[in-house]
């Protein structure tokens, strides 16, 4: 009886918890992401189209384990992210080709379960619980680069960083979040928050 009532209580605390994660993640306005006209022209235009997946191979490396749990099993599959989020980032990878950063896709969505599972490894990997990430949305990305043939994610490389920098500034240009703004970075992560399409 006890028990019953515990849950009584806290069922209504907890419901305002979930609903207030829920209201966060749909509380931007659509409008303020397509104000510069270049950026608005880009977005509608040619819709580009996702890099060929690389061999799985380049993703269980000894860096990638050391900086990225769980990289192997993540999902890289562009289809699954929302298609307006897919061309941003995509222009963003497109604009960091140009200067010399070749860029690569670790993971786009993810599945509650999966959020949950990292959420449980502890605050090193995610402080978001299932449907408390973008990622859950198909709404943000983590990625890297890749140099002769591996890849690269060590914040302790300068040429790493350099892109990372190129990345956060043209993602934020294309109306993302940038995780490298973060109190815990995260510079391989970028987000579009707006509600699900
Ligand atoms: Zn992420």
């Amino acid at each position: 009886m006890l028990g019953l009532c515990m849950v009584l209580v806290l069922a209504p605390a907890g419901l305002l918890l979930i609903f207030a994660n829920f209201t966060h993640l749909h509380s931007y306005d659509d409008a303020t992401l397509h104000r510069d006209p270049v950026v608005a022209s880009l977005l509608d235009g040619e819709q580009l189209v996702p890099p060929a997946a690389l061999p799985p191979a380049v993703f269980i490396t000894p860096e990638a384990g050391a900086d990225r749990t769980e990289l192997a099993t993540a999902s890289r599959e562009w289809m699954l992210l929302d298609p307006d989020f897919r061309q941003r980032l995509l222009l963003v990878f497109r604009a960091l080709e140009r200067h010399g950063y070749r860029m690569v896709l670790l993971e786009g969505y993810r599945s509650p379960e999966r959020q949950q599972m990292l959420a449980q490894l502890g605050p090193h990997v995610t402080n978001a619980k299932a449907f408390q990430s973008y990622h859950q949305f198909g709404l943000a990305a983590d990625s890297a680069f890749y140099r002769s043939g591996r890849l690269v994610i060590s914040e302790k490389d300068p040429w790493a960083m350099e892109g990372y920098r190129l990345y956060g500034e043209y993602a934020e240009s294309f109306g993302l979040v940038w995780g490298g703004r973060w109190q815990m970075r995260d510079f391989g992560h970028v987000e579009l928050r707006r509600g699900r399409s």
